[in-house]
């Protein structure tokens, strides 16, 4: 089976992560990336050192042209893309609402709910009667992360909804469509919300008592888009330590 897959925002965290693993699993291997090209050629000679393959990709996925030339891309170095993972997610400084200004709200619902739809559009239509989708969501869906990014919070919420709606759409044409909520991760997406070492504050309220790593997020995206998780649609994991 020619297993391909596109994983938006690879470059690095969870993304990257994902893509190391699911190149080791076998999977022909899209890198998606905004603008680190040098950090997304480094996913790719790693896949590539350890006997995968992949390569990757520029594209802002919140542009339904770059969307299409992406999935073309790929299609044409690879074959049909029969797996997708919605990865892509920005958030920006912590603020209240009241701070908050609609140019943001528009930016991270453009990226973080808007690509999803576009992605997940372009892989339906191209697809045949077998594949995958896995969108990673937050449980910032179910907290709201209230004073932090309820503009982020609030992209999550939507983006559960995607997943049950995609799934129940796909469920009899043989693709699988679920999520994952990670917790707080160990990524670069902190700083770029005002807070580098947020993970290490907040750890003493996790009931496991430690941050999460990208590993082990990508192992349950993993999971649910392989033939294991057969049976499996419409379903969202929770990769919390217990929050
Ligand atoms: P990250 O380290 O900030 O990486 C974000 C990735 O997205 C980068 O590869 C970046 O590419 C890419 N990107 C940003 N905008 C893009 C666009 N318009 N088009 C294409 N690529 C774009 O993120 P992360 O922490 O690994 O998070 C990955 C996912 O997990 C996100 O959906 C996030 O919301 C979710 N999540 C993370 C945490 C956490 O604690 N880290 C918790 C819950 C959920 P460039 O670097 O090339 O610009």
């Amino acid at each position: 089976m020619n297993k391909v897959v596109i994983i938006t925002g690879a470059s690095r965290g969870i993304g990257a992560a994902t893509a190391l693993l699911l190149a080791q699993q076998g999977y022909r291997v899209c890198v998606n990336y905004l603008s680190h090209c040098e950090r997304a050629e480094a996913v790719v000679q790693q896949i590539l050192a350890a006997g995968g393959e992949g390569f990757c990709v520029q594209a802002d996925v919140s542009q339904e042209a770059e969307v299409e030339r992406l999935f073309e891309t790929v299609t044409q170095r690879y074959g049909q893309v029969t797996h997708l993972v919605n990865n892509v997610g920005v958030l920006f400084t912590q603020a209240a609402t009241s701070e908050i200004d609609y140019q943001r709200f528009e930016r991270v619902m453009a990226v973080n709910v808007g690509s999803y739809f576009l992605c997940a559009k372009a892989f339906v239509q191209r697809a045949s009667d077998y594949g995958a989708i896995v969108n990673v969501s937050s449980t910032a869906a179910k907290t709201g992360s209230p004073f932090e990014y309820i503009d982020y919070a609030a992209s999550k919420g939507a983006v559960d909804s995607l997943t049950k709606g995609l799934a129940m759409e796909l469920a009899a044409r043989g693709i699988r469509v679920n999520g994952v909520r990670p917790g707080f991760i160990y990524t670069e997406m902190h700083a770029d919300g005002g807070e580098p070492d947020r993970v290490k504050r907040l750890a003493p309220q996790i009931p496991m008592q430690r941050g999460g790593a990208p590993e082990e997020v990508a192992q349950s995206i993993a999971w649910l888009l392989s033939d294991e998780a057969s049976y499996v649609t419409g379903s969202v994991i929770d990769v919390a330590g217990g929050r």
